[in-house]
């Protein structure tokens, strides 16, 4: 009985001196892996131009079926992206989505990205359902998260204003 419980103490003890391997969560968080793929986000360029122009294609590729969309016109008065469409109604499910980044792999204008932020608690339902308001990001914000936005920038300015 008493070794048992020396036993104890000696392992108790052994540990008391030694680092912490916990994290103090959520005032300590630790960095994720560069290929960490977390909350999406639609980039918005610096001339404030949605680059997103409504194809769908990511909504076809993506295998939850999380993603809805529901494309419109642009028009002269009234220009949401360069294309000829843009997306007038852009939603993930975020309840659907497995961060398979498919979405991201099928967009030919670089517009969706999965960023770096992994807390994505809500208290309702819908707030699961992420729409335009909470996706579009800035073109600096999300380099913040995906320097790879940045890399392909000029190149398609000169795609659309040559
Ligand atoms: S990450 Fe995958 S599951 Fe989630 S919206 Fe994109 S394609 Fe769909
Ligand atoms: S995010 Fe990309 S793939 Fe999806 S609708 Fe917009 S332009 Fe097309």
């Amino acid at each position: 009985m008493i070794t048992a419980i020396m036993k104890g103490m000696y392992t108790t003890f052994k540990h008391i001196f030694r680092k912490e391997v916990t994290v103090p969560y959520p005032e300590e968080r630790l960095p994720v892996s560069p290929r960490f793929r977390g909350r999406h986000f639609l980039v918005v360029d610096d001339d404030g131009l949605e680059r997103c122009v409504g194809c769908e294609l990511c909504a076809v590729a993506c295998p939850a079926d999380a993603i809805y969309i529901e494309a419109a016109e642009n028009t002269d008065q009234a220009r949401h992206s360069p294309g000829e469409r843009y997306a007038s109604v852009y939603m993930i499910h975020m309840f659907r989505c497995i961060f398979c980044g498919y979405c991201e792999e099928a967009c030919p204008e670089d517009a969706i990205f999965l960023g770096k932020e992994y807390e994505l608690e809500c208290y309702t339902r819908d707030g699961f359902i992420y729409d335009k308001a909470k996706l579009n990001l800035n073109v600096q914000a999300a380099a913040k998260q995906r320097p790879e936005v940045l890399e392909r920038l000029e190149e398609d300015l000169s795609r659309y204003h040559r």
